[in-house]
């Protein structure tokens, strides 16, 4: 009997060490700051996501999160941004944001002002107006000179495939092959379009020019919040969404088990639901790095070499991370455990 006492106090020794807990990906440790002054002061995980991510889009984190950044075929930054209450399972995101700054802040607006999931492109600028939102141009001298080079090297890499004029040599416009036109099979079946998706893959993609930040907090509450914020992938055809903002996919959270959340090619990535399946894998009984790598390999089973990394917590505060493509994936936490903000580091298989 005295075993057990001593056993269940034990873990609730543990337990409230390790939460409050905040992490992030990547060593945004700034963001990862702001949210854990606001955690351990008693704050709601749902404020501490937003105050994190938005302190990365106004630092514009390694210029991937926030205006300025990754410009699309046109030139504009858009921005993507995700917030899930694992507690409510309700959520708030933005698609395809253009010319308003403050993205996390508008998916929190769409979290608490609608009964929506997600709201995109011109109309969720219209929403965001609606909700208190300036608007203004996103564009900086950083992103505008990404966008000539890009176009003065003949808009390469792009996303375009099986399309004439050939866009590996030229910059369009498009049209899709059509029957008619001469190697119709070889550019539809054969190696220009897989070569074109691996050249635009290996240029598009590397922790030099593609990040996200992806926050998870559990707050003295227990409640879990997972959230991201990101301006996605250079030289996107406008109007593209990745993955970030799409629940289950860039984020994903249930107060029973946990939260995960993913950053990394998110036109694959999103097509595996990393974030979904790594906490249905702390519903199983996986620890989080166990959970972290049964997401990332069952990407790689399809896309051997994608470029990504995952973000695991569970409900305890325990946390795991998984990657590829890299050599290592860096994230930031900070937790009852250990206050002062620390990068760990993953190294991928
Ligand atoms: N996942 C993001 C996207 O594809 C970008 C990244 O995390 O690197 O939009």
């Amino acid at each position: 009997m005295r075993l057990i006492i001593f056993l269940v106090i034990y873990a609730g020794i543990v337990y409230a060490k390790q939460v409050p807990i905040v992490i992030n990906t990547w060593a945004f440790t700034d963001s990862t700051q702001a949210a854990w002054n606001l955690l351990k002061r008693g704050g709601d995980a749902i404020d501490a996501v937003e105050i994190g991510c938005m302190t990365c889009e106004k630092l514009q984190c390694d210029g991937t999160v926030g205006f300025g950044g990754s410009p699309d075929e046109n030139g504009e930054t858009t921005l993507d941004a995700l917030l899930f209450d694992g507690t409510t399972m309700n959520m708030g995101a933005v698609g395809a944001l253009r010319r308003v700054k403050d993205v996390i802040s508008v998916a929190k607006h769409v979290l608490i002002n609608t009964g929506h999931s997600i709201v995109v492109g011109s109309q969720a600028t219209e929403f965001a107006k609606r909700m208190g939102f300036t608007e203004e141009d996103l564009t900086t001298d950083r992103s505008k000179k990404i966008w000539t080079d890009w176009k003065n090297n003949r808009c390469q890499p792009n996303a375009w495939l099986a399309v004439l004029p050939d866009s590996n040599t030229t910059c369009g416009p498009y049209r899709p092959v059509q029957e008619n036109d001469v190697y119709y099979n070889h550019w539809t079946h054969n190696y220009p379009h897989r070569r074109t998706r691996e050249h635009f893959q290996r240029h598009s993609f590397s922790t030099n020019n593609h990040d996200t930040i992806g926050m998870i907090a559990i707050d003295a509450n227990g409640k879990i919040v997972a959230g991201t914020s990101t301006n996605g992938m250079s030289h996107k055809i406008p109007g593209r969404v990745g993955d970030s903002p799409i629940p289950g996919a860039g984020g994903y959270a249930d107060s029973k088990f946990g939260a995960a959340s993913a950053t990394g090619d998110g036109d694959i990535m999103m097509r595996f639901l990393p974030s979904f399946l790594a906490v249905e894998e702390l519903r199983r009984g996986s620890t989080p790095s166990q959970a972290a790598w049964t997401a990332i390999n069952r990407i790689k089973e399809y896309y051997p070499s994608f470029f990504g990394g995952i973000i695991v917590v569970n409900k305890q505060g325990e946390y795991g991370a998984a990657c590829n493509g890299m050599d290592s994936f860096p994230f930031s936490v900070a937790s009852q455990a250990n206050e002062k903000v620390t990068v760990k580091r993953v190294t991928c298989k």
